[in-house]
């Protein structure tokens, strides 16, 4: 399956806060098996939210967001979500005997909007703050703070499914542009990817599907680079 993801947030934009929840995002789901094929960031306004929830829900299989839930007026990310799904918004009542019972917020305790989700959604808790997220059609409504954003992902994370990888990473110290043949080889001998991530050193990701050929290209490499 693959997945786009939208970050929500005029801070990731500005730099003020390093994009952690899509890095973290794209690590698990790769890890699962989907294909992350996009990873967009988009101001808190509603308009933008929609545009691309709306594009991306009807290119890809799964759309997470993350970032831009609660009542308070910067947060505009269910009114996008329930825009691009052509919903409109409404009081969920699921999510706000969640709050009374497990959380023990009473309704009269809470801002203003906190259990507005869009029309049909099916609500996630949110175990570790307040405002709840949502499934609705494929996408997901994820919170901002990375620790609520973890903890709402694990529980539908089963939902996110393909392939299992097989990863290996090797360290090489040559110069990239001195590689590329031996990339060549290794993606001809082997049923692997090959990705090459320089920096001080290059970093040679190996992947495939079969766990012997990821073992066997990364001993191939071993024999033919000058490996770190
Ligand atoms: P709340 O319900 O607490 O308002 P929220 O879902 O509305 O949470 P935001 O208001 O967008 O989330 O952001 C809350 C905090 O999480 C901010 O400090 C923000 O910088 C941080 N945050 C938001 N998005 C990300 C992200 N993509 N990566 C890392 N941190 C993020
Ligand atoms: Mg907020």
């Amino acid at each position: 399956m693959n997945v786009a993801l939208v970050s929500v947030g005029d801070e990731l934009l500005s730099g003020d806060t390093v994009n952690t929840n899509a890095a973290w995002l794209g690590e698990c789901l790769t890890e699962r098996g989907a294909d992350v094929e996009r990873a967009t960031t988009v101001p808190d306004r509603e308009a933008d939210i929609a545009r691309v929830v709306n594009e991306y829900a009807a290119e890809y299989d799964a759309v997470i967001t993350t970032g831009g839930l609660g009542p308070t007026h910067d947060d505009r990310t269910i009114e996008g979500v329930a825009a691009a799904v052509g919903r409109e918004v409404e009081t969920n009542e699921t999510a706000l005997e969640w709050l009374a019972t497990e959380g023990g917020y009473q309704h009269e305790d809470l801002a203003e909007g906190t259990a507005e989700l869009p029309v049909g959604a099916r609500p996630l808790h949110n175990t570790e703050g307040v405002a709840p997220g949502c499934v609705i059609e494929n996408v997901y409504v994820l919170p901002g703070v990375p620790e609520e954003m973890k903890a709402m992902f694990e529980r539908v994370e089963d939902d996110f499914e393909g392939e299992t990888r097989h990863v290996a990473f090797v360290v090489v110290d040559e110069p990239e542009s001195a590689l590329i043949s031996r990339f060549e080889e290794l993606q001809e001998r082997f049923d692997v990817t090959v990705g090459s991530y320089p920096g001080d050193h290059v970093r040679v990701k190996i992947q495939s599907p079969d766990e012997d050929a990821v073992d066997e290209a990364a001993a191939w490499l071993h024999e033919n680079a000058d490996v770190l």
